[in-house]
């Protein structure tokens, strides 16, 4: 197990991985999400690992926020993602550089069916708003296009720490977890 901060920097490096893969979907079937969507930040039964937000837990210690966001997740009932915002002030994920795994993987990932093959699910507002391109999407998949799996993506997240990697649970209580788990590293033993 290397330090916290290795951690960190292999999680973002997998991060990287991640946006440059989907980047390349998007590009290569033409797709995107639709301007100013965001629903699926919205859901309230997405679930995550601690793991994938540890990057946005480290910055948050840095900034000095780290006590305050834990507070802000003691005292909110709510179970949609704390980070959301959605006011007449602004609009979206307020983290979005150290947002998790599954936000950065949803809409424009794939699983894998009993074959091991990949298939593309897409999300509800782009199979309404442009069935035809997911469809083309689709088509191109079994002809040996790429997606990123999801599930492929999770082991990776879960070698770099197989305990807070692989528990999956609530998005806010993956959040507050990964704010713990900073909190008791740094303040205990007063990481540099
Ligand atoms: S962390 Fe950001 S991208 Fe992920 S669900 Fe929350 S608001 Fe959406």
């Amino acid at each position: 197990m290397g330090s916290l901060y290795q951690k960190v920097q292999r999680i973002e490096t997998l991060q990287k991985t991640v946006d440059r893969e989907i980047r390349q979907f998007k590009l290569a079937n033409a797709i995107n999400c639709l301007q100013h969507c965001s629903e699926c930040c919205r859901y309230n039964d997405i679930q995550a690992t601690p793991l994938e937000f540890l990057p946005f837990a480290w910055h948050a210690y840095r900034l000095g926020q780290l006590e305050c966001w834990l507070e802000k997740l003691e005292n909110t009932n709510t179970d949609q993602c704390i980070f959301y915002l959605s006011s007449p002030d602004g609009w979206g994920c307020t983290v979005y550089p150290v947002r998790g795994l599954i936000c950065r993987l949803f809409g424009f990932s794939g699983s894998t069916d009993k074959n091991g093959n990949p298939v593309y699910g897409a999300c509800r507002i782009l199979k309404q708003a442009m069935p035809e391109t997911v469809e083309k999407a689709r088509e191109k998949l079994k002809k040996g296009g790429k997606i990123p799996v999801i599930s492929a993506f999770y082991r990776r997240l879960a070698t770099i720490d197989p305990v807070n990697g692989n528990e999956f649970m609530p998005l806010n209580l993956a959040i507050k977890k990964a704010l713990e788990i900073v909190y008791f590293h740094c303040v205990y033993r007063e990481c540099a």
